[in-house]
């Protein structure tokens, strides 16, 4: 504060009142929605620009209530250092791009989430950067294609929209052998379910977005990892701005509060609903890694404490069958997003593949006739009633 007696009131409407201190020990974490931050002392302010101290100077770069965040996520997956972005797709891009170089070669899934596999087939090649993406469960497939050399090895388990599931543990070991860096997105799984670095992956991502937020109402993207490759990618990202807004990042950690509880009801809910969508003649397939006729169930028991919130499911009759039962669900927002504590049903047409043409989604082997289905923290035997009223309309309507 300036000292002046008798500052005019131009003066006071910028000074008046905002004394240093004003941060008490609040209970619950401030948004902090400053861009810069102080400094009296201008060899403290030296010190922090040059991170010999921790501080903040910038909040594209860092801020406190981001830091929080941050925190939050990096002990929950048990990282050495943790950075965050404005959103999840800004995460995985800042992680590809800091990590890749003109001849350098990544291998990854056919299946990774629509944003991500748009990154790999449209962006990344212009810079010329190989890419290889492998049938997702061909576990012997991903191992060649690694052993022939990459800088990058991508991953994504349970994956969007069919929930295939691959082994973390051994794909990260085949990364290793030829020096690559292994990059889990860990969205659908989250902490609470799986651990991707305790798996031997070197970096994890998530799209905070989803179930980390659990409400629907901030976007945010977060990474975990060994302290030198995360200071790499904040580097890469403090400079090109992708950062989390303090806002967010405040919306984030309330919603991080339960996770736990949220996740643990999701993984309890969603089970009971696909062992009764198995079960339901309308209904040609359910894809949940909890399910024992999930191809991939063994790994997912060896390396999932839960199966999470997400399945998927085929109805006979097509994309037709589709368009009649979702808008008969009472209680599922038909929206674009997951991992709230709302249902929330769609087709991969208008949610995890939008991005991408209707022969893409063939290729990639998305059936037209395939609803995502997250499930939220309701009673799960409203849902089952709910599911089962607007399959009975679609069966008769189409069926
Ligand atoms: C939504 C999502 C993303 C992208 O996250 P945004 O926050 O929307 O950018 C990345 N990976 C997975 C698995 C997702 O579901």
């Amino acid at each position: 504060m300036p000292s002046d007696d008798h500052p005019n009131l131009g003066t006071l409407s910028v000074w008046a009142g905002e004394d240093e201190d004003l941060l008490q020990k609040p209970s619950a974490v401030p948004v902090v929605h400053s861009v810069s931050f102080d400094y009296r002392d201008v060899d403290e302010w030296l010190e922090v620009a040059l991170a010999r101290k921790r501080g903040y100077i910038y909040s594209r770069n860092t801020n406190p209530t981001v830091y929080a965040f941050e925190e939050k996520v990096r002990q929950l997956e048990g990282g050495e250092a943790a950075t965050s972005f404005s959103t999840g797709m800004a995460a995985i891009s800042n992680t590809l791009f800091t990590l890749l170089s003109p001849g350098d070669r990544v291998v990854s899934l056919k299946d990774t989430y629509g944003g991500t596999s748009k990154i790999f087939i449209e962006f990344l090649p212009r810079f010329q950067v190989g890419v290889s993406l492998c049938d997702t469960t061909d576990h012997e497939a991903i191992e060649a294609a690694v052993a022939e050399g990459c800088k990058v090895l991508y991953l994504e388990s349970p994956t969007n929209p069919t929930l295939k599931v691959i082994d973390l543990a051994r794909l990260a070991a085949a990364g290793h052998g030829v020096g690559a860096t292994v990059v889990v997105d860990n969205t659908f799984a989250t902490p609470i379910n799986q651990n991707p670095l305790e798996l031997g992956a070197d970096l994890v991502i998530h799209s905070a977005t989803k179930c980390l937020g659990g409400h629907a109402d901030a976007l945010g993207g977060v990474l975990c990892g060994p302290t030198d490759l995360v200071e790499k990618i904040f580097h890469f990202r403090e400079i090109n701005g992708a950062s989390l807004h303090p806002m967010a990042a405040y919306l984030l950690l309330r919603g991080m509060k339960t996770l736990h509880l949220r996740i643990r009801q999701q993984n309890e809910s969603a089970l009971k609903i696909a062992r009764y969508l198995e079960a339901h003649p309308f209904v040609e397939r359910v894809f949940y890694p909890g399910l024992e006729s999930h191809e991939n169930h063994d790994i997912a028991r060896r390396q999932m404490r839960g199966y999470g919130g997400i399945l998927s499911f085929m109805l006979k009759g097509g994309f037709d069958a589709v368009r009649t039962f979702l808008p008969r669900l009472r209680y599922a927002h038909l929206a674009a997003n997951l991992g709230a504590v709302e249902t929330i049903a769609g087709p991969p047409a208008t949610t995890s593949h939008v991005e991408c043409t209707a022969e893409e989604r063939e290729a990639l082997g998305i059936p037209e006739s395939l609803v995502r289905y997250s499930v939220g923290v309701e009673d799960p035997e409203d849902l089952i009633a709910d599911l089962e009223q607007a399959l009975a309309h679609a069966a008769q309507a189409v069926g």
